[in-house]
């Protein structure tokens, strides 16, 4: 058996509703791993270690409770998302010291579910970039090489799953962050569809691209933690109404991938992806031909013209999110001021960090008298052909299987005066959210330099139940990554 903090979900909690280990025990063990890895790692920006024992005892105390999915799981929790009680900063000196009022709907489930949130998760300031680099506190390390970047902007929450500091964690992706991360990590990171589960509470980035989503070490559990946090929430304009399927019901119901047509797209697999990670996402399109899966050429015609497009809705929605930070009603004000236009200007600039910077001004362009019809309506019509051009690839095959990430873990600091380059490394993963469709970012395999390489199933909107169980079935025949040795 593995090491207790390596646990799957079922393994853990079979153990904890049968008593063989108490809800104190396994926080404790979390805690420690938490407290001797974190000098190193630095995945979380806030423990919440009185509170999580508290909880802890209760729960013990009471006894289990099997109508409670996640009963004593350790989690932690993105810092983007409203925690009540708990410091929630997005790593932004602007919101250091803000305690939220309420939670987030996702943090209300998290909380009903019985799990026990250990902390809040690194990320790059607002959730804007790729290396968690951009944190307005401390860069987070990638646990199979401490020189290396986790990805981002989950990357706290990537860290945290995989050095098994505690049993999932929620992130949030809106060009990416949830599953490149999970990819750089060497975990299981998925995206769902825009509308499924609620943002209600979840600090805004780009609004019409924002989603939250599960990250842990296996399918299976992130279908359980899927379970929890998926369903309607009037409070969310946009969340969706449709019932929420039975994930675990089905997630090991395909024997084999016979008959299954995975749709390989060509600009996914061109000039840009490094030869380690072509060559395991080709020796994965292998097994899965070889347990019978169908491997359908299909064609997104439009990929080059994602970036461009994401960077500007992504950048003018931010703009418009991030115009509530103003110094006066909460968050970072500025001392150094003498009129009221000066505590706008002053604190603005002294509360945010650079990227931030750079992005609410680029956003303020593109959406200005005389360059929003060249910009953003135009991204805003490229957006659709994206959308409608993976809608039409999709009716071909039952799942894209593309590359997340064209790299493995790069080393920190390497991109840190190349913005650009930065924004090129998201060109697999964030057209998926301008069609706001589901993506379920999985292992499959380590780099020659022993580093994790991910690839991503991307599906029909509002059917992340068949990603599952094709994930759960490619987990089944690809060779096991194990854990980093830290
Ligand atoms: N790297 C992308 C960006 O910086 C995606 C970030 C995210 O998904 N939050 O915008």
């Amino acid at each position: 058996m593995s090491e207790l903090y390596y646990q799957s979900l079922s393994e853990l909690t079979l153990a904890l509703q049968s008593k063989a280990l108490s809800v104190t025990e396994v926080v404790t063990v979390c805690l420690n791993r938490i407290k001797t890895l974190e000098p190193k790692l630095g995945a979380l920006l806030t423990l919440n270690e009185e509170a999580a024992l508290q909880e802890a005892q209760a729960l013990d105390a009471a006894g289990p409770d099997k109508s409670k999915p996640l009963w004593g799981v350790p989690v932690t929790i993105k810092d983007i998302i409203l925690t009540k009680g708990l410091k929630t900063t997005c790593a932004s000196k602007m919101l250091a010291n803000f305690v939220p009022p309420y939670d987030a709907f996702v943090t209300e489930k998290i909380r009903q579910s019985g799990a026990i949130i250990l902390g809040k998760a690194n990320l790059d300031e607002f959730a804007m970039g790729s290396t968690t680099e951009n944190s307005s506190f401390h860069p987070a390390h990638n646990p199979w090489n401490l020189n290396c970047v986790p990805g981002g902007s989950s990357g706290g929450s990537a860290v945290a799953v995989a050095s098994g500091e505690c049993f999932a964690s929620l992130g949030t992706d809106t060009g990416g962050s949830i599953r490149q991360p999970a990819a750089l990590c060497g975990c299981v990171g998925l995206k769902p569809t825009y509308g499924r589960v609620s943002r209600y509470g979840v600090i805004a980035y780009g609004s019409s691209l924002d989603q939250v989503g599960p990250m842990a070490r296996s399918v299976e559990d992130v279908a359980r933690v899927l379970q929890v946090i998926a369903g309607h929430d009037g409070r969310d304009a946009t969340s969706d109404t449709r019932p929420v399927p039975d994930y675990l019901a089905q997630l090991k119901s395909l024997p084999s991938l016979d008959g299954v047509r995975l749709g390989i797209p060509k600009e996914f697999f061109g000039e840009g992806l490094s030869p380690d990670v072509s060559n395991l996402c080709h020796q994965a399109l292998k097994a899965c031909e070889e347990d019978g899966a169908i491997l359908v050429p299909v064609s997104l015609p439009h990929t080059h013209a994602a970036i461009a497009t994401y960077y500007i809705i992504a950048m003018a929605e931010a703009s418009s999110n991030l115009a509530r930070y103003d110094g006066v009603r909460y968050g970072y004000r500025s001392q150094e001021t003498s009129d009221l236009q000066e505590l706008y200007v002053n604190s603005r600039t002294e509360g945010l960090g650079q990227e931030v910077k750079r992005r609410i001004m680029l956003g303020a362009f593109v959406l200005s008298s005389g360059y929003y019809d060249a910009y953003f309506r135009r991204a805003a019509q490229v957006r659709r052909i994206i959308r409608d051009e993976y809608v039409a690839a999709l009716n071909e095959c039952d799942a894209l299987f593309c590359p997340v990430s064209p790299l493995t873990a790069w080393p920190i600091g390497s991109h840190a005066d190349d913005p650009l380059a930065m924004y090129l490394m998201d060109a697999y993963t964030l057209s998926l959210n301008l069609a706001g469709l589901p993506g379920l970012s999985l292992p499959v395999g380590l780099s020659s330099e022993g580093l994790p390489v991910g690839m991503q199933l991307i599906g029909q909107a509002f059917v992340e139940e068949e990603l599952l169980k094709i994930g759960y079935r490619l987990e089944q025949i690809l060779p096991s990554i194990g854990h980093p040795q830290i």
